[in-house]
C-alpha cells in the first residue's frame, strides 16, 4: 500500500541549521551558472545554434544558463517522437507510472534546497517563495501518482446478467504542455506529470524565462526511470514553435498556464481541425485573476491587514491568484488602509539572495514596464498611499505599491496587472462588497474576512471564484487540500491539484461483454 498523502511542509528558515544548508544549496547552485541546457527529444540531446538566455532577474548581469531553443523542424520531429512513444507509453502500467513519480519526488526531496536554490535565481524567489515552489513540485507528483492508483481500475458500472460491463479510463495520446514562469517548477512538473502518469506522451515547452529549472526537471525524470520520448523538452517561442504545435494535427490536447491572452490565442487556434486531424482538441487552461480580499465590518482587523499585505506583495504579487483589489466596507476602511499602509512600509525589497528582503524583483523588463505603467494609470485613478517607486539599473525593482479610493470599475480594479500593487475601494454594505468583487471577467481566488457566519454564508453562494478563502489570504492553495483552478476568463475551471484534474487527461471508455 502506498502511504497516504500529505503535503510537504514547509521549511522554517530561522532555524540556523536550514538557513545554512540553503546558504549551501545556493552556493552550489552559484558553481553551475551559465551552463548550457540542450533540447530532449527522445533522450536525445539536440542542441541548436540559437539560444535563450536565462538571467537572474535582481541581477541582470548573471546569466543563469542557455537553453537550446526548438525551432518548428525540431519541434515536427519532437512531435513524431511523441506519437510514436504513445504506442508503448499508453499500455504501461499505472502502477509503474506512478512509481516514476514517487521516485521522482524523493530525488527532489533530497535536493530539496537546490531546486528552490535554482528558483532564488532564475525567478527570483524570495527563500520562503522558492521553497513553498519546490514544495508544490513535491506534491504534484505525490498527489497525482496516487490520483492515477485510484483511477486505473475504472469505475463499476451495471451488468445485467449474461454480461460483464466495464468502465475505464484510458489516455488521450500527445499533449502540448506550456508552463508559466511564476512557478515555473511547481506548475511547469504538475501540468507535466499529470499528463504523463495518465499514459500520455508530452511536448514541453517551458516558459522562456524559466527555462532551466525545467531542464533540471528532466534529469529527474530520466533519474527515476522514465523512458526515453516519454516527455521531450522543447523550450522555444510561442509565436513559433507554440502555435506550430497547437495547430498540429496530431497534437490531441494542450495544457496551459499562464496569460488570458495566450490562453485565448490557444483556445481560438485549437478549436480549429486540421487537415489530418481525426479528434476535437481539448484544452486545459489556467489563465489570469483579479482577485479580491473582502473586508467585513466584524471582521478582525489585524488578521484582515496581515492577510492583504502578504497576498498582495508576495512574489512581488506575481501570482494569479494575488490580491490585487482590497473591498474594504466603509465603516472600517480607514483603519484597515492605515493598517496595511503601515504594514506595507515594514517591507523591504530587494536580491532575495539572502533573508532580509521579504519582496524580490518582477521578472523581466516587459513585466517592470507594465506594472510601472500601471502605477502612472493608478495615479490618475487613485491616491497613491504606498510605493509607487521603481529602480531596474540592476534588476526589475518595483516597491510595494498602495492606491486608495480607486473606483469600482476603474482600470485598476479591472485589468491584471501582476505585479506588487494593489488597489482599495469601498463598499457600503457587504452585499455591495461582494458585488464589487464579481464585477471582473475573472474568477479565480477570492478572500473574505468576516466574523458574521450570516455573510460566510452568502459569499459561499455568491461570490464566484474557483477558490474562496474565509478569514485568511488568497494565495498559497495546497495539493491535494485546496484544488486551485478558476471560473469565467480564468481558465477552464480545471482544478490542479484536485481529484477530477487527470480525467482532463484521460477519456472513457465503455467495454461491454456478452458472456
Ligand atoms: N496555486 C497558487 C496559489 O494558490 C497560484 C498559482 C498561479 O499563480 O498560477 O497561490
Amino acid at each position: 500500500m502506498v502511504v497516504q498523502y500529505k503535503h510537504e511542509p514547509f521549511t522554517d528558515f530561522s532555524v540556523e541549521g536550514n538557513k545554512k544548508a540553503f546558504e549551501e544549496s545556493l552556493q552550489l547552485v552559484e558553481s553551475y551558472l551559465g551552463q548550457n541546457y540542450d533540447l530532449v527529444i527522445g533522450g536525445e540531446r539536440i542542441s541548436t545554434e540559437d539560444k535563450i538566455v536565462s538571467v537572474n532577474p535582481a541581477n541582470k548581469e548573471e546569466v543563469i544558463g542557455t537553453v537550446s531553443k526548438a525551432n518548428q523542424e525540431i519541434a515536427e520531429k519532437a512531435m513524431q517522437v511523441a506519437d510514436s512513444t504513445f504506442q508503448t507509453w499508453r499500455k504501461s502500467k499505472p502502477e509503474m507510472r506512478a512509481d516514476i513519480l514517487f521516485r521522482a519526488a524523493a530525488i527532489i526531496r533530497r535536493r530539496k534546497h537546490e531546486f528552490s536554490a535554482i528558483l532564488v535565481k532564475e525567478a527570483g524567489k524570495p527563500w520562503k517563495e522558492a521553497d513553498a515552489d519546490t514544495a508544490e513540485a513535491i506534491d504534484f507528483l505525490e498527489y497525482y501518482g496516487r490520483q492515477m492508483l485510484k483511477l486505473k481500475d475504472g469505475i463499476p458500472v451495471e451488468s445485467r446478467s449474461m454480461e460483464y460491463n466495464r468502465f475505464n479510463y484510458i489516455p488521450l495520446g500527445v499533449g502540448v504542455i506550456i508552463s508559466p514562469w511564476n512557478f515555473p517548477f511547481a506548475i511547469m512538473a504538475g501540468m507535466t506529470t499529470a499528463a504523463v502518469v495518465a499514459g500520455n506522451t508530452v511536448l514541453l515547452k517551458p516558459a522562456s524565462t524559466t527555462p532551466v529549472i525545467a531542464a533540471k526537471f528532466i534529469e529527474v525524470l530520466e533519474q527515476a526511470g522514465l523512458p526515453a520520448g516519454v516527455v521531450n523538452y522543447i523550450p522555444g517561442s510561442g509565436a513559433e514553435v507554440g502555435d506550430y504545435l497547437v495547430d498540429h494535427p496530431r497534437t490531441r490536447f494542450i495544457s496551459f498556464t499562464g496569460s488570458r491572452d495566450v490562453g485565448l490565442r490557444i483556445y481560438e487556434r485549437a478549436s480549429k481541425v486540421h487537415p489530418g486531424q481525426i479528434w476535437l482538441k481539448r484544452v486545459v487552461a489556467e489563465m489570469g485573476g483579479k482577485d479580491t480580499i473582502v473586508v467585513d465590518k466584524s471582521a478582525d482587523l489585524e488578521l484582515a491587514a496581515q492577510s492583504i499585505v502578504a497576498s498582495s506583495f508576495g512574489f512581488s504579487g506575481q501570482k494569479c491568484s494575488a490580491c490585487s483589489r482590497a473591498v474594504v466596507l466603509e465603516d472600517v476602511y480607514d483603519q484597515v488602509l492605515d493598517r496595511v499602509v503601515e504594514l506595507t512600509k515594514e517591507l523591504t525589497v530587494g536580491n532575495p539572495n539572502d533573508t532580509t528582503h521579504f519582496m524580490g524583483p518582477v521578472i523581466d523588463q516587459a513585466a517592470y514596464d507594465k506594472v510601472m505603467s500601471y502605477v502612472e494609470i493608478g495615479k490618475q485613478e487613485g491616491k497613491l498611499v504606498a510605493g509607487g517607486e521603481g529602480d531596474d539599473s540592476k534588476g526589475f525593482f518595483v516597491q510595494p505599491t498602495i492606491f486608495a479610493d480607486v473606483a469600482e470599475k476603474a482600470r485598476l480594479m479591472q485589468e491584471e496587472i501582476f505585479g506588487p500593487v494593489v488597489a482599495f475601494c469601498k463598499a457600503k454594505d457587504f452585499d455591495h462588497a461582494i458585488e464589487i468583487a464579481n464585477n471582473t471577467d475573472y474568477g479565480l481566488t477570492g478572500a473574505v474576512l468576516t466574523n458574521d457566519r450570516a455573510n460566510i454564508e452568502k459569499a459561499r453562494e455568491d461570490f464566484h471564484v474557483g477558490n474562496l478563502y474565509f478569514n485568511r489570504g488568497c494565495t498559497g492553495a495546497i495539493v491535494g487540500y485546496q484544488p486551485f483552478g478558476g471560473f469565467n476568463m480564468s481558465g477552464t475551471d480545471s482544478k490542479a491539484g484536485g481529484p477530477d484534474y487527470l480525467l482532463l487527461h484521460l477519456q472513457a471508455k465503455t467495454t461491454s461483454e456478452t458472456l
